[in-house]
């Protein structure tokens, strides 16, 4: 069995950035510190995390005055930066910029009266903390099937969650066009999100099985994962090497692995140790960078 490796996999700049935030702020405190949720959308890390005295409260009132919290690079609404500082915290904002840019771009398209379109999914902190920089008028659509909720507006601003797919982003977009006299769009997809789908589709469509590796909870890991069934190719999203059986590898010629942007290398190893060690020759890694 070939075994692909995707040319752009696992952990972003983003993420990088605030692991590197959060691990020097914990090194300087010496004690515990906090984050503002889970600091990424991946369990086996935040379990490394809290065992380095790092730990996700839900809540800036749960944490007492003087500790140091981290804003994850999903970002927060700043109201909650503002109160968790007036309660004496201190505060380390790990915001990607590139979610700050959206963030920049839809407050932007309300104070110059647009009517504000998200298209994101619903309940994402990245789609909430977007919504409160905004404040204004604004609907959150999760695909163009949505588009009838939107009201009659003259004037609509488009901003895109960082990992969304860019075949729905211009599938709403054709659809808004229809309907409105004013259209801005901002294609605020990150760049380290497009390579990793492009990356993934290029490998769905020479493979007999994809490996998608990331958090269940990861939208970019799940969206990864939709790409390569779009194009439809057997496809599996694994969080870890625990869940890797056997039984997927029968009569598959060319195994493609991919990762979402909060995957980190070590898990990406440990599982392809394990297909290493349940199939019977050493599989030959192509395309990717050394692990
Ligand atoms: S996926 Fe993009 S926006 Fe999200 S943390 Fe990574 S670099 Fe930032």
């Amino acid at each position: 069995m070939n075994i692909l490796l995707a040319k752009h996999a696992g952990y972003c700049y983003g993420v990088n950035r605030a692991i590197k935030m959060t691990l020097d702020a914990s090194e300087q405190r010496g004690g515990p510190i906090y984050t503002l949720g889970p600091l990424i959308h991946n369990p086996q890390v935040i379990n490394k995390l809290t065992e380095r005295g790092v730990f996700p409260v839900e809540d800036i009132h749960e944490v007492e005055g003087g500790s140091i919290i981290i804003v994850r690079c999903h970002g927060i609404d700043p109201k909650v930066i503002l109160e968790a500082k007036n309660r004496g915290l201190r505060v380390i904002d790990a915001t990607c910029p590139y979610v700050r840019k959206v963030q920049n771009k839809a407050s932007l398209l309300v104070k110059e009266g647009y009517f504000l379109v998200i298209l994101g999914e619903r309940g994402h902190p990245e789609i909430n903390g977007i919504v409160a920089c905004a404040a204004g008028e604004h609907i959150v659509l999760e695909s163009a099937d949505e588009v009838n909720n939107l009201p009659r507006r003259r004037k609509v601003g488009l901003v895109v969650q960082t990992t969304q797919s860019q075949s729905n982003l211009v599938a709403l977009v054709s659809e808004l066009i229809k309907r409105v006299e004013e259209l801005r769009v901002y294609n605020t997809i990150c760049n380290a999100t497009m390579l990793r789908q492009r990356s993934a589709l290029e490998l769905a469509n020479k493979t007999d099985l994809m490996l998608v590796v990331g958090g269940k909870n990861s939208a970019n890991t799940t969206r990864l994962a939709e790409i390569c069934r779009g194009v439809n190719v057997h496809t599996l999203h694994v969080e870890t090497a625990e869940e890797i059986e056997e039984r997927f590898f029968q009569e598959v010629g060319t195994l493609g692995i991919t990762a979402g942007a909060s995957t980190p290398d070590w898990i990406i190893e440990e599982i392809v140790q394990k297909i290493k060690v349940i199939s019977s020759e050493a599989p030959e890694l192509k395309h990717g960078r050394a692990l």
